[in-house]
């Protein structure tokens, strides 16, 4: 009875925080500047069915993508196994499917145990990968400190989740009126010549480890990068249709080219009653951001595929996409926790750019689209780049000498050269043109 209390308040209360955490982000999400993702419905499931569900993009580099989708699964179906623990915690029960589903159980639980065993082999791995292979992707300046931690907290808890789940069957493999699986089986002689209250005292601590450490697993998630395992779905959902190299109009600039193209158009009048005021061009903060690139920024694995694409990343420049997703989740949640504070944003001096993001940073991009075609979870840091380009060449008129002669050509000669249209051709003004068309 006591147990069973003690289980429900720890429920309630692991359930209740991780709720209060998922709003919070939620309401960080949608601080940003609205954007129509609805369409195509049909398209958007069946992307979000092949790329979260189904893991397609992760299988382009095979051993990662081959550990990762064993975690996955077995994280995943072992996970269905908690259904039983929750009824079990709350009615004192054990094993409360056991006699429903007889011989398939214990073959359900075997499989489980396998599962089990493949993602404790994953978790090594990727520990061995992390912190003993030199991964240069591991290795860059925005992984120092916690993101090099977080990473390795999610892997050793995985581990001692999936060793308790182990060690808890393998303690009643050797109880006579309980027995083992398939793997538990196999590990009962580490418990061999324990006395049956030893067994059951193992047993019950490993049952509590395991659901009190699911329990402040899904509440560490909304501060991990692990929070992907859930974002991955929508953001999939939600991802760009149309080709990645396709940049958005900006609305205010098309109305003002539609104004001056309109021959009836009087650019004197004042503007309508009620009529909304221009917003910035481009993005200097998050907010100024379409929500999608900050649900984007929850989404992000941290695992680097980006960066190590990059062009300008790859040939020394300071810029790292990875680095652009982790700033923008971290400033977010900056602003997130100044509106928890102050009830609503209270101006802190900071923003995105400049302080988080540095001109030099995205002044470095080739906008190749490199970074969204490797991204497992379709996120597009370009987005973020050129909206921060934008707010920098359109209302900062800060953009190297070198651009500010380009914009001018492109504005006079209609190209970023500095020659007129009509004197395209005149480079070969003086060549001898050796055509069969010329001899004809
Ligand atoms: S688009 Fe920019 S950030 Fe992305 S890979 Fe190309 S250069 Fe790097
Ligand atoms: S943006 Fe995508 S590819 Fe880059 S680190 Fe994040 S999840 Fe990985």
């Amino acid at each position: 009875m006591i147990q069973s209390l003690v289980f429900i308040v720890l429920l309630a209360a692991g359930a209740g925080l991780f709720a209060r955490q998922v709003v919070r982000i939620r309401r960080n999400i949608f601080l940003g500047r609205p954007l129509d993702r609805t369409d195509r419905p049909a398209d958007r499931w069946k992307t979000m069915a092949r790329v979260a569900l189904g893991q397609s993009k992760m299988v382009s580099r095979p051993v990662a993508g081959f550990f990762h989708i064993l975690i996955y699964v077995g994280f995943v179906l072992i996970n269905i196994e908690v259904l039983e623990i929750v009824i079990d915690g709350i009615f004192g029960t054990h094993r409360i499917f056991k006699p429903l589903l007889g011989d398939f159980y214990n073959v359900v639980i075997g499989f489980f145990e396998v599962l089990g065993v493949g993602v404790l082999l994953a978790c090594v791995v990727f520990l061995w990968r992390r912190n003993v292979q030199p991964l240069a992707r591991f290795k860059s300046p925005e992984m120092t400190g916690w993101p090099t931690l977080d990473a390795n907290l999610i892997l050793i808890i995985e581990i001692v989740l999936m060793s308790a789940l182990l060690l808890m069957n393998a303690a009643e493999a050797n109880m006579p009126d309980k027995g083992g699986y398939l793997v538990s089986n196999m590990l009962a002689p580490i418990f061999a010549g324990v006395s049956p209250e030893g067994l059951h005292l193992i047993e019950r601590v490993c049952w509590w480890l395991h659901i009190v450490g699911i329990l402040a697993f899904l509440n560490y998630l909304p501060y991990s990068k692990h929070f992907h395992i859930i974002m991955a779905f929508p953001n999939t959902w939600y991802a760009q249709l149309e080709p990645a190299g396709q940049l958005s109009n900006m609305e205010s600039v098309k109305k003002e080219v539609a104004l001056m193209m309109d021959p009836n158009a009087n650019p004197y009048a004042a503007p309508a009653d009620g009529a909304e005021a221009p917003g910035r061009f481009g993005a200097k903060d998050v907010q100024d951001l379409p929500w999608k690139s900050l649900l984007d920024a929850y989404s992000c694995t941290e695992c680097g595929r980006c960066t190590s694409v990059c062009p300008a990343n790859t040939t020394g420049k300071l810029l790292s996409p990875r680095k652009i997703m982790m700033d923008t989740r971290d400033r977010l949640a900056e602003v997130g926790a100044n509106i928890d504070k102050n009830g609503s944003f209270v101006d802190d001096g900071k923003s995105l750019l400049g302080d988080y993001i540095t001109a030099e940073e995205i002044q470095a991009c080739t906008t190749c689209n490199a970074c969204v075609e490797a991204c497992p979870v379709l996120i597009n840091p370009v987005s973020i780049i050129t909206e921060l380009r934008r707010y920098q060449a359109m209302e900062a008129s800060q953009v190297p000498s070198e651009w500010g002669l380009m914009f001018g050509n492109i504005e006079n000669n209609g190209a970023p050269w500095q020659f007129p249209a009509a004197d395209r051709f005149a480079w070969a003004d003086n060549l001898t043109v050796n055509s069969k068309k010329n001899e004809a």
